[in-house]
């Protein structure tokens, strides 16, 4: 698991993928197809800017793997969102739909463009745009998308009304959509929440004593906020938080609740009275017991990992970790709960979603939740016990479960 700087963000997560594929000794033909995606398109998304002009923006999807169910996974609206980019996060959907055993494949889409630099307006056609040119690969049946980085409740219900225009009313075709379009109660904070259960349980295995425990939280978006204020209302105490703009730091604690009234007055958590600015790169290494990168990829490399002070890192974020800054540290003890594993509860809600989509009915909140426990938990218990048996890490542990779980399914198939 050597890093070399010319490694692309794809390139990383396969090394994972490698390493999971040689100890369940997968054979070449098998490894390679497990590996690439099935299927990309990239598009051009123009739009008529409110200024007049037209500016151009580059789209894709990505659909990895399809082989226990259709391609499932979120649209990315970030400058970064490159195809490479997209490749990555469209494999780690794969292992993670797999690894929490719910029937779909992985995909993701990206559109390279900063959203804040957008009228709601400008975004509605982009959204459209963007729909429309990749309306021929997906479908309820086919590939599913949901919001990520970048894209909320409101992106996914400008999708609906865009794919709806030329199939009819087809609310499955997304996820993460408004509740009143359709969308499940409980997915909004399904990710946070996921986070926050998973925090729960691994503390008992660990003997980390939740109550009063110290938190630092990198992003303060949908995933961000949620598992803040979950695990703070929890007890935790959340130490720090930050935005794309900085951080705040209070080691007395935060008011979460109070800082997120904050943000939807202001729209951001710049200028809160509730404690001092803090860098990004300095809340990475404060001093706490855990700490939940939440923002975006590749945060902590071989440059700072050394200086990591967490005993336990749950990777909120997608890839936060490079795979030679996940060496560091497991190599010096820190525990590890993988992205796959601990993102999982939007894509674990997503599911619940889409099946009461096409149930047309709709489960009471509470039912969402316990339902999110239950199989976010199972999949939790499923890699510590590998993780404790074969002595491995939880990502390795990770791996080997949903790369086992799809190597099944295509076998089953009649692929290879
Ligand atoms: P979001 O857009 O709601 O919030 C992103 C947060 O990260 C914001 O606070 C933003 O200011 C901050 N950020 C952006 N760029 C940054 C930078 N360069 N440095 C520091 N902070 C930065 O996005 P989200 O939906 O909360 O997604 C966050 C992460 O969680 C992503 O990696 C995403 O792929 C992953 N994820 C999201 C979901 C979901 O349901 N939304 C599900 C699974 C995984």
């Amino acid at each position: 698991m050597l890093k070399t700087p010319e490694l692309s963000i794809f390139d990383e997560v396969n090394l994972f993928f490698d390493d999971a594929a040689d100890r369940l000794d997968l054979n070449d033909g098998l490894r390679e197809m497990l590996k690439r995606p099935w299927r990309e398109l990239l598009v051009q998304v123009p739009v008529r800017m409110d200024s007049g002009q037209v500016q151009v923006f580059s789209g894709s999807r990505v659909q990895h793997n399809a082989a226990r169910g259709p391609y499932k996974g979120g649209v990315r609206y970030h400058p970064q969102a490159d195809i490479d980019e997209v490749r990555a996060l469209a494999s780690l959907m794969t292992w993670k739909t797999a690894l929490v055993d719910i029937p779909y494949g992985g995909a993701k889409g990206g559109v390279q463009v900063d959203p804040r630099l957008l009228s709601m307006s400008e975004l509605n056609r982009l959204t459209r745009r963007y729909t429309q040119n990749i309306e021929h690969l997906i479908g309820p049946n086919r590939d599913i998308p949901a919001p990520d980085m970048g894209t909320n409740a409101q992106t996914m219900a400008w999708m609906m009304d865009a794919y709806g225009q030329l199939h009819g009313h087809t609310p499955a075709i997304v996820t993460g959509k408004p509740v009143e379009m359709g969308g499940s109660l409980g997915r909004e904070s399904a990710t946070g929440r996921g986070v926050a259960y998973l925090l729960q349980e691994a503390a008992k295995d660990l003997g980390l004593n939740t109550d009063g425990a110290k938190i630092a939280v990198q992003g303060f978006g949908n995933v961000g906020s949620w598992a803040a204020r979950l695990i703070h209302d929890n007890g935790c105490r959340i130490i720090a938080v930050s935005s794309i703009d900085g951080g705040l730091h209070n080691a007395a604690g935060l008011d979460i609740a109070r800082l997120q009234r904050y943000q939807e007055q202001t729209g951001g958590i710049q200028g809160f009275d509730g404690g001092g600015p803090i860098s990004n790169r300095d809340l990475l290494e404060l001093e706490c017991d855990v700490l939940i990168p939440a923002a975006i990829d590749n945060v902590i490399t071989e440059d700072n990992a050394n200086k990591i002070k967490a005993h336990v890192i749950l990777e909120a974020a997608n890839h936060p970790i490079t795979p030679e800054a996940d060496r560091i540290l497991s190599g010096g003890g820190v525990t590890i709960l993988p992205d796959i594993l601990v993102n999982a509860g939007g894509v674990i809600v997503s599911y619940f979603e889409w099946t009461q989509n096409l149930q047309e009915f709709r489960w009471e909140e509470s039912r969402v939740n316990q339902e999110l426990k239950k199989t976010i938990l199972k999949a939790y218990h499923e890699v510590w016990t590998r993780s404790t048996k074969q002595k491995i890490t939880h990502r390795q542990a990770s791996f080997e479960i949903g790369v086992q779980r799809v190597a099944r399914a295509v076998e089953l198939r009649g692929f290879v």
